[in-house]
């Protein structure tokens, strides 16, 4: 594949923050960038070259757009397969649309993992109240019910503890198709964010692990505390996902680490991930940077990580006092904050980040923690 060099222009489906992480990346090294999503004044589009405003579902805007570009990534993957088929009719797509539809749907994840026989979580397609019934007896209760498509975060979950939950957790999942899965007893959960380039070269950034609050990411550590054979294997099992989904970019495998060691996945994301967002300031080469390499065709970048850190999330919710005291925040000189320059901070949503780089990651995380607390209780 000729390599597609700095000067041209990259566009990116989605104007989120991973897509403005992804573009400050690019600009940095000559790119040019385009973002298309619905919204507009976008996390992505602020520091893009173009932002096109545009329906996933405008076919002729979308194609027009990818021919506006020499490839398109994405930074959301609930893009419709349809909008991706648009834009592969008119400039590569990185990774390929089936990724996008393998990996946007429970369902068709989870069948793929198995078949491919790689470790998930227990699960059973959940079509209808009756059917929810019966996978439960099959898995046994707790279990959690979650829809097969449009979930992230904790969305369009239903935690169900007893049987006189059922037909409430069916209502709650809006009675769609979905998957219902075993609760695991974890110990803990870790992520691999690994990227493939075009040829085929692998990298990865390790295990990293992950502490969820409301099912929405808190705190990453990295490097993971578990076992060298753990993160290992961790490893591995990254490796064989993106070869078998023949991925060109980035892709981050969740996992639970069972309280036997065993790992099972629990999904997967074919982008950065918000648990890779430490790389920013801790790697030689970033998830994002790597993201670029990965679909421009060059040579992937060096994955050294340079210290222990820690990432702490910014909800909206750490603007529930008024607006954080960004500069008491910044005092702590091993902190660096991101902000994503989302202008309404709702509870839950993700404003920016921070890091904090130290010689361990207790000392990191007590960092983050406490420029955390910094920024609220001085609000
Ligand atoms: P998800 O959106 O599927 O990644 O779920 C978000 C979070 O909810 C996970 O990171 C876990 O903390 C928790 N969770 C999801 N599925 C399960 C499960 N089957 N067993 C235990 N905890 C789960």
């Amino acid at each position: 594949m000729k390599p597609i060099l700095p000067g041209c222009a990259i566009g990116v489906l989605g104007s989120g923050q991973l897509g403005r992480m992804f573009a400050m990346a690019a600009r940095r090294m000559g790119y040019r960038v385009h973002t298309l999503s619905p919204d507009q004044d976008t996390p992505t589009g602020q520091v893009a070259d173009l932002e096109v405003n545009a329906p996933y579902e405008d076919l002729e805007a979308v194609a027009s757009f990818a021919r506006g570009v020499s490839v398109v990534t994405f930074e959301f993957e609930n893009i419709p397969a349809a909008t991706a088929a648009a834009a592969e009719r008119n400039a590569p797509v990185r990774p390929a649309g089936r990724v996008l539809h393998t990996t946007q749907h429970r369902l068709r994840e989870k069948t793929f993992l198995s078949r491919a026989g790689l470790p998930v979580t227990s699960f059973r397609r959940v079509a209808s109240l009756e059917d929810l019934r019966e996978a439960a007896r099959e898995l046994g209760l707790p279990a959690i019910l979650k829809t097969a498509d449009f979930g992230y975060d904790g969305k369009g979950q239903v935690r169900i503890a007893d049987t006189s939950e059922l037909a409430r957790a069916w209502q709650g999942v809006g009675e769609r198709e979905s998957v219902l899965e075993a609760f695991v007893d974890f110990e803990c959960e870790i992520s691999v964010v690994a990227a493939r380039g075009a040829d085929g070269e692998f990298v990865h950034y390790g295990a990293i692990e992950n502490r969820h609050r409301n099912g929405i990411l808190n705190t990453s550590l990295a490097p993971a505390r578990v076992s060298k054979s753990i993160a290992r294997d961790a490893v591995e099992i990254a490796r064989e996902v993106l070869e078998k989904l023949d991925v060109t970019g980035v892709l981050c495998v969740e996992f639970f680490v069972g309280r036997d060691g065993r790992l099972l996945i629990n999904e997967l994301a074919p982008r950065p991930h918000n648990s890779g967002h430490f790389t920013f300031d801790a790697n030689v080469t970033s998830q994002f940077e790597q993201q670029l390499r990965a679909v421009c065709g060059l040579p992937l970048g060096d994955v050294t990580q340079c210290a222990p850190a820690a990432m702490a999330n910014l909800l909206g919710d750490v603007w529930s006092n008024g607006e954080p005291d960004w500069a008491a925040a910044t005092a702590i000189s091993n902190v660096k904050l991101h902000l994503y320059g989302k202008t309404s901070p709702r509870p839950g949503r993700k404003m920016g980040h921070l890091t904090a780089l130290a010689s361990s990651v207790e000392e990191a995380e007590a960092d983050v923690q406490r420029a955390l607390s910094t920024l609220v209780n001085n609000a």
